[in-house]
């Protein structure tokens, strides 16, 4: 049975590449109807805290990566912090020194490395690895303060864990050749390692908090949803066969496949993230979809308070699926809710007098006739433009104007039946039309 885990360290928030590699666990151990265990590798007693642990656990909570055994839920392998775990450290690095392997260096504890090896694995990803144990220094395993280093400690707790699949970035497959020599010292079996690629930002460096956001809460905050972090996530490093771009949990679940994952850099592409986000964006149910746009709207200062769900999903609705994060269809359907971002991106300096005085009967007529629809408004326009020697742009510009404060925008009759006559009034009122 397929046994997992992800051991973060809380020293910060869940950052893209952790959840990178989370998301991978999570889909071999789904796939395989596996185990997924959560560890919490909190050695670093300065750095670690359990705020930062809290904000790890919410991250994979809020991208739908759920695990079976862990510090919150427990489980048959814990305890899963690994400050709570100094016996288990300290029991096996004596047994080392028992059996001439390890050493006393005043308070610490330190791995005696054969010098006439070859340490050989296979990864999963980056397939065969050798390296000859020369260039490996004695390893420290229980430093002065009685805390176990970050290789032993991973030995013991992915052994005693019954960890069987040890999936995790690149950046540690120098500590993997350590690690086996450990586990050969305890006589213990190995599990097979994946190393997944590195996500480097668009200038193909390392992701930094240089390049911007860094944890998955940053690109919450910017507008992606977590089935669309989840999906651009899941094609770094692995794709689910030809035109399999976008595809949800269960999906990829049913198609992930650990030895399919490639060693290629994987760079971190906004654009891909920005389109793979707007398909999800337009398959969401409508309530979720108001529900999320609605924060967005606050933050842009805009009250959706006085309109009803009815009103606001249409609102969304002739977006068209444009937006390609909830801030932008906040943003880009902000006319529909206010007229002070209208006002504060126009202000009417362009209109021509003349266009003016040509333009005021013929919108005083469309928004006095009966019928207040798409078709009958986009008739009258035309024959009246046609009438006039006007362009109908002539008169469909000014009016997308007015009303949106933007040179693009939902079909502009669409948008007026949908604001309603007053408004529509009040705004080419406002503008002199
Ligand atoms: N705590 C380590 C890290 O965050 C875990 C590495 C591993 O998976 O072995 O990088």
């Amino acid at each position: 049975k397929v046994r997992v885990r992800f051991a973060p360290s809380p020293t910060g928030a869940l950052h893209i590449g952790g959840a990178h590699t989370a998301l991978f666990n999570w889909l071999w151990a789904r796939r395989m109807g596996g185990r997924f265990v959560l560890r919490i590798e909190d050695t670093d007693r300065q750095r670690s805290t359990k705020e930062f642990e809290r904000t790890i656990l919410a991250g994979m909570n809020w991208l739908g990566l759920d695990w079976d055994e862990g510090p919150d839920c427990g489980g048959d392998y814990g305890p899963y912090r690994q400050s709570e775990r100094l016996e288990i450290y300290r029991r096996h690095a004596e047994a080392l020194v028992e059996k001439g392997l390890a050493y006393r260096e005043g308070e610490a504890i330190v791995h005696h490395v054969p010098q006439d090896q070859t340490v050989r694995f296979d990864d999963m990803v980056y397939g065969p690895i050798e390296i000859k144990s020369e260039t490996i220094k004695d390893t420290v395993l229980i430093k002065s303060d009685g805390m176990p280093t970050y290789n032993f400690a991973v030995v013991v707790d992915d052994y005693t864990m019954d960890i069987n699949y040890v999936i995790r970035g690149e950046d540690h497959i120098i500590n993997t050749p350590k690690q086996i020599l450990l586990y050969e010292a305890l006589g213990w079996k190995l599990p097979r390692f994946a190393h997944l690629p590195m996500i480097l930002g668009e200038d193909k460096k390392k992701l930094s908090k240089r390049q911007g956001a860094t944890s998955v809460y940053d690109y919450r905050d910017l507008g992606y949803i977590p089935e669309g972090i989840f999906n651009f996530l899941a094609l770094l490093g692995w794709s689910a066969g030809e035109n399999r771009e976008i595809f949800d949990r269960e999906e990829a679940t049913s198609l992930f496949d650990l030895r399919q994952v490639a060693k290629r850099k994987a760079v971190f592409d906004m654009k891909k993230l920005g389109f793979v986000n707007q398909e999800h964006l337009k398959r969401l149910a409508p309530s979720r979809k108001l529900a999320l746009v609605e924060p967005f709207w606050k933050a842009l200062s805009v009250d959706a308070s006085p309109f009803d769900e009815t009103y606001l999903l249409r609102s969304l609705d002739l977006l068209e699926g444009r937006g390609q994060t909830l801030e932008e269809m906040a943003r880009y359907s902000d006319f529909f809710l206010s007229f002070e971002p209208v006002k504060a991106r126009y202000d009417g300096g362009d209109l021509d007098e003349t266009l003016k005085v040509r333009l005021r009967p013929f919108f005083e007529a469309l928004t006095t006739t009966e019928r207040w629809d798409h078709d009958s408004m986009a008739e009258r326009a035309r024959l009246w433009a046609a009438e006039e020697g006007l362009k109908l742009k002539d008169l469909a510009m000014p009016l997308r104007w007015a009303l949106t404060g933007r040179k693009v925008s939902p079909g502009i009759f669409e948008v007026a039946v949908h604001l309603g006559r007053e408004e529509v009034r009040r705004r080419l009122r406002h503008y002199g039309l």
